[in-house]
């Protein structure tokens, strides 16, 4: 082990929901921890992003929110202009193309000005670094060393794993450490649904309904929202997001036929059709959504030293559930 490297009590990797819920409860705890994420913000799958004035959600769309600690984050947030109820369901087009309104449900919510306003909140006083791609876990005399792409180890007493479990379980390869077979089969067998999210910037205001979210339920689009009555984007923006089987059998294809393809199918709610897009981007999410699940909120590969992954592939595919994983994963190393 470097006797220089920096040293913390734990070491989180991932920025998302559920890394950022696990450190924030470690810090309060008292613990020293430390947050890596590969990419250049923090959110993970709660994505904001711009293009031009035009402001778009392209991960998550909206949240639930069911537990008490996630409603209290969620209520301060709201309190400082953070988080917003954007509807209490919406509309969805059902495969003969009847349209059908949603009952007044649960509230569905928002981040303000765009959903990564939410985890910018959570990491706030935490060490978070970013641009810091980890390439290898390893344990090493009863610590866990992590490698980076570029850069020094660092090492800690624990470590929190939260990437998409495929990705996860390469950097546990990667530093060599064996996973007792049965737990190994059961985290092989998670998987994920990718999906395209198309951003357009339009010329006039989009024809979607209030409150400006539709499901979809056949056909290669599966959801498309309108962020400006949504609220973020002071200009006619639209996210399309495509259905898990348009995803799976497109998902290698050249960006510009998938996104023709996806305009295509969404012209009704364009006015002037394709030729009423002003600038447009796709973004191909990998591992979107989990669709096999694991059993518990968190899987503990190894004892000594403690080594957890958590995510929402542990309790759903939602952005609670990647919050109360996060904080499960905290409890149980707290708990020794
Ligand atoms: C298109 C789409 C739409 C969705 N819609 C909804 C919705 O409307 N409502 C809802 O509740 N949920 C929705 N979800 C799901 C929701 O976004 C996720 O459940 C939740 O955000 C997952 O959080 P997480 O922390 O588990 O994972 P992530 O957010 O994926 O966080 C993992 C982090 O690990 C980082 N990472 C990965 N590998 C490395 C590495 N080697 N080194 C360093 N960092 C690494 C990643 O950069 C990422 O930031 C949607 C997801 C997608 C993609």
């Amino acid at each position: 082990m470097d006797p220089a490297a920096e040293s913390f009590d734990v070491a989180v990797v991932g920025a998302g929901m559920a890394g950022l819920s696990a450190a924030r409860a470690l810090v309060d705890a008292g613990q020293s921890v430390v947050v890596f994420d590969k990419g250049r913000g923090i959110g993970g799958r709660m994505a904001t992003r711009r293009l031009g004035a035009a402001v778009f959600d392209h991960g998550a769309q909206y949240f639930s929110v069911r537990s008490r600690g996630f409603g209290d984050l969620v209520a301060e947030a709201s309190d400082n202009g953070q988080a917003a109820i954007w509807s209490h369901g919406f509309p969805m087009l059902d495969a003969s193309g009847a349209m059908e309104l949603p009952g007044e449900g649960h509230p569905r919510w928002c981040g303000r000005p765009g959903m990564t306003a939410i985890p910018k909140r959570m990491a706030a006083g935490l060490d978070v670094r970013t641009a810091a791609r980890v390439v290898a876990v390893r344990r090493e005399s009863a610590r866990v060393v992590l490698r980076f792409d570029e850069g020094p180890s660092i090492e800690a007493s624990a470590a929190v794993l939260t990437p998409p479990v495929p990705q996860t379980l390469d950097l546990l390869d990667a530093g060599g450490v064996v996973i007792e077979p049965a737990e190994r089969t059961r985290l092989d067998a998670i998987d994920y649904e990718p999906c395209f999210a198309l951003m357009a910037v339009l010329a006039q205001p989009s024809k979607l309904p209030p409150p400006g979210g539709l499901s979809l339920e056949a056909g290669p689009i599966a959801w498309i929202a309108d962020n400006q009555q949504k609220g973020i984007s002071p200009l006619p923006a639209i996210t399309i997001h495509s259905s898990p089987g348009f995803s799976r059998e497109h998902f290698d294809d050249e960006p510009a036929g998938v996104a023709a393809q996806l305009l295509a199918a969404a012209e009704r709610w364009i006015e002037g059709g394709a030729a009423g897009v002003v600038e447009q981007s796709l973004q191909r999410w990998k591992f979107a959504r989990p669709v096999l699940m694991f059993d518990a909120p968190l899987a503990v590969v190894s004892r000594e030293p403690p080594i957890v992954l958590a995510g929402d592939a542990f309790v759903g595919q939602r952005v609670e559930a990647a919050v109360t994983s996060g904080a499960a994963a905290a409890r149980w190393l707290l708990r020794g």
